[in-house]
């Protein structure tokens, strides 16, 4: 992915141990905002559509509360819970990963201001939180082993960028765009948050068994896949992707899909404790984002997955 150089996002909060990285190897870019021409009717029959099927789906559910749920992506199940949230100073980040990190953010707020736009609708920015270790969010404490999660309580996604060493080491899914998938994985939460999918997904899972749950997490995940493909989608478009950076993404989609974890770390699979999806839905729902550039073909709530 040709990222070097571009606007960098002033969303990031560098909150790793030791401050930041100092003085990185290349020096950063002025803003200079960027704008990406994102082309006319970007959503296609877009957010409003969405919300409305999404609505129409939950409204059949019954409401509970629970809206600092936070969304786990390690593969691990993450506790929700309200933690305090402890202000820490952040300071931008300097180094290389850092750089990269802000780059891909800010890519990510180019694409979604457009098509939010396009609807007559005000994209709000997420904050990224990157930490070391473990850190204290709306959501709660979490560990580096969680993985990168998004918090709904404070709009933040959170990322230790072990989580790239670990995917490329463990899960042989290396590279700077199944690094820009992650990401843009997050982000999409953050798009569904403010479309009110996740805060529908936290009340009705009050009211589920742990399977009905499961069933609709995987739901909701995938569609934050979809919604990575659609920024892939406008990303492509401005030529930035290199030969075999699709390929990267589709092969992280696939390497963290439950079966493939599941198989990796114990061996066999439980698909009633799926909550993700599987590598091949994980890759479908991906692609489709990323040929159409559509959010009415991300509707993973009315459609079979
Ligand atoms: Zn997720």
């Amino acid at each position: 992915m040709l990222w070097k150089g571009r606007r960098q996002s002033q969303n990031v909060e560098d909150r790793r141990g030791g401050g930041g990285g100092g003085g990185g190897p290349f020096g950063r870019p002025g803003g200079g905002g960027m704008r990406i021409p994102i082309g006319r009717g970007a959503g296609g029959g877009g957010i409003s559509t969405i919300v409305i099927l999404v609505v129409l789906f939950f409204a059949l559910r019954a409401c509970g509360i629970d809206p600092l749920a936070m969304l786990g992506d390690g593969g691990q199940q993450v506790p929700g819970g309200g933690g305090q949230l402890t202000e820490q100073k952040s300071t931008p980040a300097s180094d290389e990963m850092g750089q990269f990190v802000s780059t891909i953010l800010a890519e990510t707020e180019d694409v979604w201001s457009g098509i939010f736009k396009a609807e007559g609708l005000t994209y709000q920015e997420p904050s990224l939180v990157l930490f070391s270790g473990g850190i204290a969010s709306a959501c709660g404490y979490a560990s580096s082993a969680a993985g990168p999660f998004y918090c709904p309580g404070d709009r933040k996604v959170y990322l230790d960028t072990a989580f790239f060493d670990q995917l490329a080491r463990q899960f042989d899914a290396s590279g700077d765009f199944a690094e820009a998938y992650v990401i843009a994985h997050e982000v999409g939460h953050h798009v569904q948050n403010l479309i009110g999918v996740l805060p529908k997904f936290n009340q009705m899972r009050q009211q589920m068994s742990q399977v009905e749950a499961n069933q609709m997490s995987t739901r909701v995940e995938l569609q934050a896949d979809c919604f990575a493909g659609v920024w892939g989608h406008y990303t492509a478009q401005k030529g930035i992707l290199e030969r075999g950076d699709l390929e990267e993404a589709l092969n992280a989609a696939a390497q963290i899909g439950d079966d493939t974890l599941q198989r990796r770390t114990q061996g066999y699979v439980v698909p009633e404790s799926f909550n993700h999806g599987t590598s091949d839905q994980r890759q479908r729902w991906f692609a489709a984002g990323f040929k159409s550039g559509k959010l009415s073909d991300c509707d993973t709530f009315n459609n079979p997955i």
